[in-house]
């Protein structure tokens, strides 16, 4: 007896009869429609079964009747022929025109998507045009980290996920490969930025919030807070004002949790008031502070 699942190879000499394992798909176990074909292993599948497994796999290479590694696959126009000319007797394996609406309208395979591998072991399922990848697809890497969304002239562009494998992931436009315009990056650890982006550094206006609940919400410059803002820390205090490399600078004002107020000028993080910058302080009183009022954030 054959085993469900892995019929034999078929040639164009095989008598094909109406029932027969060779005619059905072994994903959805009806007649096959619109057939395609693996290589090496030569398992066939309706497009649109075959469609939706690499959707979810298509980074494994591995087909899902014998597990061996696809290295293509193909339209079986010769079986098609074969089965549509059948009188197919057993009519709870048909499809429905209905079902085939349904099916074609989802079938990426049937509008033109197709499975590559690169030379680097990344793997890419989704649209070309004149051989560079253009329109939707997804590739994994071979560190898993998986882009899904637009490309572009082989480069990510137009709206795209990135989940790293690192368990960071970017939800936002792209442009040219990198991240632009505007997204939202999550870290692992929860902490997280929305806003705008320039060549995948945040850059413009936008909105940090810190792991332990603190929040920063204004402008950024090359991946760090430059430019004015307004931070509010877990501890309940609040500044509003200038900010260089991260860090407090220019003038601002400081609210602490209990109502007072530090209003005047900062440099490196620390508090000069209306003091000339870098005289009346000790240094020591400048460590303290500079620990104090640490504003460290890492952007990708
Ligand atoms: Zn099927
Ligand atoms: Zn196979």
């Amino acid at each position: 007896m054959k085993e469900k699942g892995a019929p034999e190879q078929i040639s164009s000499e095989t008598a094909i009869k109406p029932g027969q394992d060779e005619m059905k798909c072994s994903i959805c176990w009806k007649y096959l429609y619109r057939c395609m074909t693996l290589s090496p292993c030569m398992h066939n599948f309706c497009s649109f079964c075959l469609s939706k497994y690499l959707d979810g796999n298509y980074w494994r290479l591995i087909c899902p009747a014998c597990r061996g590694e696809i290295q293509s696959c193909s339209k079986n126009l010769l079986l098609n022929q074969l089965i549509s000319s059948q009188k197919n007797s057993t009519p709870e394996l048909q499809i429905s025109e209905e079902e085939k609406e349904i099916r074609d309208e989802r079938d990426m395979l049937l509008k033109g998507a197709k499975l590559k591998k690169y030379n680097n072991r990344s793997v890419y399922f989704g649209f070309f045009k004149d051989g560079k990848r253009e329109g939707k697809g997804k590739l994994m890497d071979s560190w898993r980290s998986e882009y899904e969304g637009e490309f572009k002239n082989d480069k990510f562009e137009g709206q795209g996920d990135y989940n790293y494998s690192s368990g960071n992931r970017y939800s936002g436009e792209w442009k040219n490969g990198r991240k632009n315009a505007f997204g939202e990056f999550t870290f692992v650890n929860g902490e997280r930025y929305k806003g705008e982006w320039r060549n995948d550094f945040a850059h413009g206006s936008g909105e940090y919030l810190y792991v332990d609940g603190g929040k920063y919400k204004g402008e950024f410059k090359e991946g760090q807070i430059e430019g004015q803002g307004e931070q509010s820390y877990a501890n309940g205090d609040e500044y509003k004002g200038g900010f260089k490399h991260n860090r407090k600078e220019g003038f601002g004002e400081y609210t602490f949790a209990n109502g007072r107020k530090e209003v005047g000028e900062w440099k490196d993080n620390v508090f000069y008031g209306n003091m000339a910058v870098n005289c009346g302080k000790s240094d020591n009183e400048k460590k303290q502070r500079e620990a104090l009022w640490s504003t460290d954030i890492r952007l990708l």
